[in-house]
């Protein structure tokens, strides 16, 4: 049964196709080159946290959020907005357990970050509390950093950042209430030696969660973390 074989041995039998259209996938990915294309990319955005900004901002400008408050990464990088056929690609990663989404997304991830010079020691995905992660069965955000963390070959751990308590839905909050919600959520276990790190999230949308949890990494003597995330939601 070829469903039960091991990633690799599967792609030998079954070759990837397109999980928005199934036409054929663009060499090793489940999406097609017109897909890919189609996706809506986040390249005029605010340079520390992405927010994507009105076409009028000059190129390389901070949004109102970053200007007023200093944020305790270094900076977002998402390539795409949160909408249109990356939205369906996030709905299929996270309600209907299509793994494959995270496997190629977190592809598509890399290819964007294999330029830098600079790269983090570690990669750690933003956790969920052990008991959504029983209710989920997976953590999205572990799918996407470990397709990552193979494509540019760094290490990664689901052990060391943990939530440590479960939190409320968010999406009827605004960003301080957001905040608040979030706020001491989160343990990263001590462990020297770790300055730069990089943080992976699906999709940023007020910037809380990635917020709280870089506070977290900063206050345990991490210097300096990064997000990566696919998406970026506009402001609304
Ligand atoms: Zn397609
Ligand atoms: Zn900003």
């Amino acid at each position: 049964m070829v469903y039960n074989l091991p990633q690799p041995l599967q792609r030998l039998f079954l070759p990837p196709s397109c999980l928005l259209c199934n036409d054929p996938g663009e060499g090793e990915l489940d999406l097609c080159t017109t897909c890919l294309d189609d996706l809506p990319s986040n390249h005029h955005a605010c340079s520390r946290c992405a927010l994507p900004l009105p076409e009028e901002a000059p190129a390389g400008s901070l949004c109102g959020h970053c200007i007023r408050t200093e944020p305790p990464f270094h900076r977002i990088v998402a390539p795409w907005r949160y909408e249109g056929p990356l939205a369906e690609l996030i709905r299929l990663l996270k309600f209907r357990q299509k793994l494959a989404v995270g496997r190629s997304l977190g592809i598509l991830l890399a290819r964007q970050l294999k330029r830098r010079r600079e790269r983090p020691q570690l990669i750690l995905p933003v956790p969920l509390h052990p008991r959504q992660l029983r209710e989920r069965g997976f953590n999205h955000a572990a799918e996407l950093a470990y397709a990552i963390s193979r494509e540019l070959g760094l290490p990664w751990s689901t052990r060391l950042l943990r939530k440590q308590r479960p939190t409320p839905a968010q999406h009827n909050l605004d960003r301080g209430e957001r905040l608040e919600n979030l706020r001491g959520a989160f343990h990263f276990i001590p462990s020297s030696g770790y300055r730069h790190v990089a943080v992976v999230d699906d999709v940023v949308t007020t910037g809380a969660t990635v917020t709280e949890v870089a506070r977290t990494l900063k206050r345990a003597g991490v210097e300096k973390v990064e997000i990566w995330a696919v998406a970026r939601t506009p402001d609304r």
